[in-house]
Parts: structure tokens; C-alpha cells; sequence
């Protein structure tokens, strides 16, 4: 299999060129081909001699993903995309056209992995279990794609679809840097959000490296224990570890930590506001709320009233609640209902 093309950051371009005897600001066109004007083609890339175009053509691979099909939901426009690996997996993303982040824009939701090792019982990618991560050219390749079939540029990027970010930290990182470069998609280190689980030695290490992106934090229960019924991972990295360190390590200059927060019946109760509370009382966070998404589990789904009742008493507290609108419900395209199936619609017909 040839190299991918988009699995290159500034500097590789820049030594790529230089062993090709061209100057040294051909790797910035290149980034500006491949993300800002987006082409699928290194024919496209008409600032470079035809040589060159030839050259890289025959070296490399310009998009390492196929779009194996596209889902737009009835209910809020939601699109999830099914993209083919050169290697024959299948990974999702999802377009958000509302806003999850309480700020009005487009968000685009990638993927990290194929499947995840995780465990999480909630979480449909879990059933799938874990294939392989993804290189930082797939994750930044979904993007192209989901730019160039909607005409739509879109300026958040969550890294909340399949997988585990902070296991492919180098990759993820990686894409998240070239994102942000001014000539390609020119995203602000602000609009993009990687989540976790809680992997805590990457984390501190995310901290240590002054990295700039927003991080979220899945914490979905205020007690260690049930945590650990529906989070492996808990019994591996408490998740009170992990609120120690921060509190130590986490500069309350920084933009606001997010804490992610699924809502079940059972983990909304005056206790666990108090909980909260405590768990956070010196640091600063804001808690994203999720409602919980139907999926192949059986956990109890609260009402508007248990809701209701569980964000004033935060807001009481003084902790900032946002809840995240629950997004593409009907294409499977919701928190943790990406499984990266070849057939959508919830049959069993596969397509062609
Ligand atoms: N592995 C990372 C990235 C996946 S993000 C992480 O855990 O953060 C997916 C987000 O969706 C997580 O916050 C997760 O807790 C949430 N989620 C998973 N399944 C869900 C469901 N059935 N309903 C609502 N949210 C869910």
C-alpha cells in the first residue's frame, strides 16, 4: 500500500520536498491544496510542475478513505457518514448542523479508532470491539469528506465519534496540529474538543505538553462504583485520581474543562449534584449533560422532569450545565450509536 499523503505534517512535507529538490514553501501549497481548497485529485494541484503532480501521484495515496454511504436524519438534518478504509474497515462520522455547543455553529464529529477497547456498556461502538487506530491522515480525511459532500465548512471538530482519543494520542494529536495550521482548515485550537474517557497518564500528559485544545471528560456517574458497572475503565484509572490530579495540575487560566455527563434515572439525584461538588470544588469545569441515548442496553432513561430538577439543583450549586441536544436519533447517528455498520436503517440487508 502506498503512503498517505495526509499523514504528513508540516515538517515531513518539508523534508519530502527538500529530497525532492523543490523549495521549501511547496509544503505549505500542499497543505493549502489538500485542506483549504480540498481537492481529491494531486492532478488539481496546479501550482506544482507536472512532474511533480506525477510524482507524488505515483508515491502517494491522497485520501485513504471511501465514502461508503450518507444518512441525512428526517428529524434535524443530522448527516452520519460511513467511510471504507483502504484496508476494508468501516468508521463513522457525523455532521451536527444544530449546535451541541451552545455557540450556533456546524460541528463535525470524527472518529479516532476502528471500534474501541473500552468496554463501555452504553455505548454501541463497544459491541464492535477494537480493530485497529486510525492514522492522523483518516481522521483528517473524514473531514474532507463531510466538507466536500455537504459544501458546508464547518468549524467545530469533536473527537467524540468511535474510539478511544487518548489511546491513539499521537495520531489524534497530531491531526488536531494539522487541523489548526493557517494554511489548511485554519480551525482554532478553541473548536476542537477531544474527549476521554479518562486515560489518565495521557491526560497528564496532555497537561504537561500545554496542549491547547479543549478537553472533555466522560464521567457519566458521581459514584466510583456504578461507574465501574457501565465504565471498565474506572476500575483501571478511579476517576477520582484523575479529579485529584487535575486539581493539582489543571491552570485555572485555561479554557474551562468539560465534563461529560450522561443521564441516566439513577445517577441524577440530590446526592449526586452534592457529589459533584465536591469532586470539582476546586477546579473549573462545566458539565455537558447528555441525555441518554436509546441504544442496545437496558438502562433507565430519565424524564423531563428528573432533568429538570437535576440542572437547577447544579445551577443552585453554582455549577455551568449545558445539555447537549440529542442529534440524528433516527440514522443512528446520536452519542454512542455509531457502530460503523455496512447497512444502516436498522436492517439486516447489507448494501450491495
Ligand atoms: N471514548 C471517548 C470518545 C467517545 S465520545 C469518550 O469516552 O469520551 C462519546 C460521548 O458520548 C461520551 O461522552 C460518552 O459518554 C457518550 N455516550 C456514549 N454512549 C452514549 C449513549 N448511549 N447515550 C448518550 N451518550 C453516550
Amino acid at each position: 500500500m502506498k503512503p498517505n499523503i495526509k499523514d504528513l505534517d508540516f515538517n515531513e512535507a518539508l523534508a519530502l520536498f527538500n529530497s525532492l529538490g523543490e523549495k521549501d514553501y511547496r509544503a505549505a501549497q500542499l497543505f493549502n491544496w489538500l485542506y483549504e481548497r480540498n481537492v481529491s485529485s494531486f492532478s488539481d494541484m496546479t501550482n506544482f510542475s507536472k512532474k511533480l503532480r506525477a510524482l507524488l501521484e505515483e508515491r502517494f495515496e491522497i485520501s485513504p478513505l471511501g465514502l461508503y454511504d450518507r444518512k441525512i436524519s428526517k428529524i434535524d438534518g443530522t448527516e452520519k457518514f460511513l467511510f471504507s478504509t483502504l484496508d476494508g474497515h468501516f468508521i463513522e462520522s457525523v455532521l451536527i448542523k444544530s449546535d451541541i455547543s451552545g455557540e450556533g455553529r456546524l460541528t463535525v464529529c470524527v472518529s479516532s479508532q476502528v471500534g474501541c477497547l473500552m468496554g463501555c456498556g452504553f455505548c454501541e461502538t463497544a459491541k464492535i470491539g477494537f480493530k485497529r487506530n486510525l492514522s492522523a491522515g483518516e481522521i483528517l480525511d473524514q473531514i474532507c469528506h463531510v466538507r466536500r459532500e455537504s459544501a458546508l465548512k464547518n468549524n467545530n471538530i469533536v473527537f467524540m465519534g468511535m474510539g478511544e482519543p487518548f489511546l491513539n494520542y499521537d495520531n489524534v494529536l497530531k491531526a488536531a496540529d494539522i487541523m489548526n495550521y493557517s494554511f489548511g482548515f485554519h480551525i482554532s485550537v478553541r473548536k476542537i474538543t477531544i474527549s476521554t474517557c479518562g486515560i489518565l497518564p495521557a491526560i497528564e500528559r496532555y497537561i504537561d505538553e500545554e496542549r491547547p485544545y479543549n478537553l472533555a471528560l466522560s464521567l457519566n456517574d458521581s459514584e466510583p462504583d456504578k461507574r465501574a458497572q457501565n465504565m471498565p475503565i474506572e476500575k483501571k484509572y478511579p476517576f477520582n485520581k484523575i479529579a485529584q490530579m487535575l486539581e493539582h495540575k489543571f491552570p485555572v487560566s485555561r479554557n474551562r474543562l468539560t465534563i461529560e455527563y450522561i443521564m441516566r434515572k439513577d445517577n441524577i439525584s440530590s446526592d449526586d449534584v452534592k457529589r459533584l461538588k465536591k469532586m470539582f470544588r476546586f477546579s473549573r469545569i462545566k458539565l455537558n449533560l447528555i441525555p441518554l441515548n436509546p441504544g442496545n442496553h437496558s438502562l433507565p432513561v430519565p424524564d423531563a422532569d428528573d432533568i429538570k430538577k437535576f440542572t437547577e439543583e447544579l445551577e443552585l450549586m453554582n455549577i455551568p450545565v449545558s445539555i447537549r441536544k440529542s442529534m440524528g436519533q433516527d440514522i443512528s447517528g446520536a452519542c454512542g450509536q455509531l457502530s460503523g455498520k455496512k447497512y444502516f436503517n436498522n436492517t439486516n440487508e447489507a448494501k450491495a
